[in-house]
């Protein structure tokens, strides 16, 4: 099954989309101890794709000066177990340099990377999606996870990786 790991910052909206694309079809990651519960693993279904998607969590408690590096190390395990990356930032936020450490991490691992601006609904989200492109990440797809919005453009990027 084709393997999507969600990846990103704290806030960008990563489990709103998983909580999505899952709906109740959650299951947990039954993997290495201590990062099992930072890891979510579902079935994700986006109109007629199928394929399993993993939210990176547990950064959310970390301390700054923690963060840094289990940021790192659990973005890198949940792409090592996915065929491809949806790197997500925040639309209304901008490009940070948090997000800069992600693309690095994403640049250097060579997998497959979709790039979503998330909270992208309404206007607000408008200079953020531009500056995604800077990331030199490709295409940007604008995204409300909240309101279900880009669902399609998520799916039509999706649809030749699979
Ligand atoms: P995570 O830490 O990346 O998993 O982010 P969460 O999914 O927990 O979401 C963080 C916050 O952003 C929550 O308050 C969400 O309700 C909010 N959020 C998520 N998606 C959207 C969106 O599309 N638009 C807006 N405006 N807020 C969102
Ligand atoms: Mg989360």
């Amino acid at each position: 099954m084709f393997t999507l790991a969600i990846v990103g910052r704290p806030n960008v909206g990563k489990s709103t989309l998983f909580n999505r694309l899952v709906g109740k079809r959650l299951a947990l990651v039954d993997d290495q101890p201590g990062v099992t519960r930072d890891l979510r693993e579902g079935a994700a279904r986006l109109g007629d794709l199928k394929f399993t998607v993993i939210d990176t969590a547990g950064l959310e408690e970390a301390t700054d000066d923690s963060l840094q590096g289990r940021m790192r190390r659990l973005t890198e395990r949940a792409v090592d177990m996915a065929d491809a990356a949806l790197f997500v930032i925040d639309a209304r936020m901008g490009v940070t340099p948090s997000d800069q450490i992600f693309a690095d991490i994403l640049r250097r691992k060579g997998h497959p990377v979709l790039l979503a601006a998330n909270k992208a609904e309404g206007r607000a989200g408008e200079a953020g999606m531009f500056e995604a492109y800077g990331l030199g990440l490709g295409d940007v797809i604008g995204l409300s996870a909240e309101h279900g919005e880009g669902m399609a453009d998520l799916a039509a990027a999706l649809r030749p990786l699979i």
